[in-house]
């Protein structure tokens, strides 16, 4: 008689009660940790995953039910382990939100996981097989030489990206990142040959790579990418990516040319401010160091070799008023920045400048965990020394009216083809541009939501990631 398999149900949950700039179906990847579990689950368990990204969460039955949670998607995460809590089915959460408040979690879950969950999975199962599994278990920072490749097989069909990870860990240190905290404070590389080897196995033909910066910093780090981008071409991967780098990416242009060979179509640089002392008050060293002048000649490197640049910028910053938020505006419709991310300043916890607001008496939404919900990034989640509430909320509205109206898209598509020269890069960076617009005016019924259709008669372009 065959033994009866044991049910694991993973779940990633989605906040959906608000508008956000990162949380949407369009702008999603499958979740990677979740891929990792299901790999380094044994074979006398059944997985399931439950995405939310694709289908709201149905009651399924189990033995077990493991979440993982960003913290904008925890409440919701908390609302499904509730459920599950109430029937006497143990849910562990992992994630960096449990990495950074597992007192919070453990109040509502049976079991949290802080840090990265390779080292821990295995003897998690055996002690709940045992009937013995503990409330907190904490994994190391490993060699990545241990990661485990994600079980890529699990995720949504639809989903349109592959995620691959190269690499962990940040040596800067941020004062409004919880990446160093969460993943070590220095780069740890997977070694290329299994990164490559994973590449192989993958269906997607577009990948975006989940690395916090793809390149690292320094000539070795160089050279792993010239050896990177050289294997993807040697061995004939044909992939279409997009990734995120520091502004030193266009340090070195033979990195330039391989990573555009190898496919590289768009690259995601946090640039957060165009202001010197935001940056250095941020401790964004690399940005402060470099000097707004120079930006204008990375995003032309860039685009020499038909790269697109998506600019990644924070409004609300500690000094801002409503002329440097207008600054900061004008400054990027100018620039030779081809798609915009622009988010309003989060503190996320975990983090030191939420320990800071914290206590200073600022944080507004306080009202943890419900209010966890807010933190999406399109919400103003604190108090503001020089604007209030109000202003900041129709500054915020008039800044992003005017870097995604449609006039100001298609002047940007135009100008990222003539200096790309690069159609692919052009739609990518355009679908992309497309997709905040619409997140933006998600709720207001004036403003009609975009298609690559609706302009330009674009038609059947099948490089289209991002719509
Ligand atoms: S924002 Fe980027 S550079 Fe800064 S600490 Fe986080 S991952 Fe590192």
């Amino acid at each position: 008689m065959t033994k009866q398999k044991k049910k694991l149900v993973l779940v990633n949950p989605l906040n959906t009660s608000t508008k956000g700039l990162v949380i949407h179906r369009q702008v999603i990847y499958p979740p990677l940790g979740l891929g990792i579990i299901a790999t380094l689950t044994p074979d006398d368990w059944e997985v399931e995953l439950i995405d939310e990204n694709f289908d709201s969460f149905e009651y399924r039955e189990a033995d077990l039910v493991g979440i993982t949670a960003l913290t904008s998607s925890v409440t919701r995460a908390y609302e499904i382990a509730t459920i599950y809590e109430e029937k006497g089915i143990p849910t562990i959460l992992g994630g960096i939100h449990a990495s950074m408040m597992p007192e919070e979690a453990k109040k509502i879950v049976s079991t949290i996981v802080v840090g990265e969950v390779e080292s821990v999975w295995k003897t998690l199962l055996e002690d709940f097989t045992k009937g013995k599994m503990k409330r907190q278990y904490t994994g190391q920072i490993l060699p990545m030489e241990e990661m485990v490749r994600p079980k890529h097989e699990i995720f949504h069909k639809d989903y349109k990206f592959a995620s691959v990870q190269t690499s962990r860990g940040c040596p800067m240190n941020c004062e409004f990142c919880s990446v160093p905290a969460f993943n070590g404070n220095s780069y740890r590389y997977r070694p290329i040959e299994d990164v490559l080897d994973e590449l192989e196995t993958i269906n997607h033909s577009m990948v975006y790579f989940v690395d916090d910066n793809l390149i690292g910093y320094g000539r070795r780090a160089q050279r792993r990418t010239i050896e990177f981008c050289n294997g993807i071409i040697e061995r004939g991967i044909k992939i279409e990516w997009f990734c995120s780098a520091s502004m030193n990416f266009a340090d070195n242009e033979e990195v330039l040319e391989l990573a555009a060979k190898a496919g590289c179509r768009m690259v995601l640089l946090g640039i957060e401010s165009e202001r010197i002392e935001q940056l250095q008050n941020m401790n964004k060293r690399l940005n402060a160091k470099m000097g707004i002048d120079s930006y204008e000649i990375v995003f032309n490197k860039i685009h020499k070799y038909g790269i697109a640049v998506l600019g990644a910028f924070i409004y609300g910053l500690e000094t801002d008023t409503p002329e440097t938020m207008e600054a900061r505006t004008s400054y990027i419709n100018n620039a030779a920045i081809d798609s915009v991310q622009a988010t309003v300043l989060t503190p996320l916890p975990g983090t030191r400048l939420f320990n800071r607001l914290q206590e200073d008496g600022k944080i507004r939404f306080n009202n943890f965990p419900q209010d966890w919900q807010h933190y999406h990034f399109g919400e103003i989640v604190w108090n503001h020394d020089l604007m209030n509430q109000e202003t900041m909320n129709k500054e915020i509205s008039k800044n992003w009216d005017e870097l995604y109206n449609e006039k100001v898209l298609k002047k940007k598509f135009i100008r990222t083809l003539k200096q790309t020269k690069s159609p692919i890069a052009g739609i990518w960076s355009y679908g992309s541009n497309i997709q905040y617009h619409n997140l933006v005016f998600e709720h207001d019924d004036s403003r009609p939501q975009l298609n690559l259709e609706d302009i330009f008669g674009l038609k059947d372009v099948e490089s289209t990631p991002f719509m």
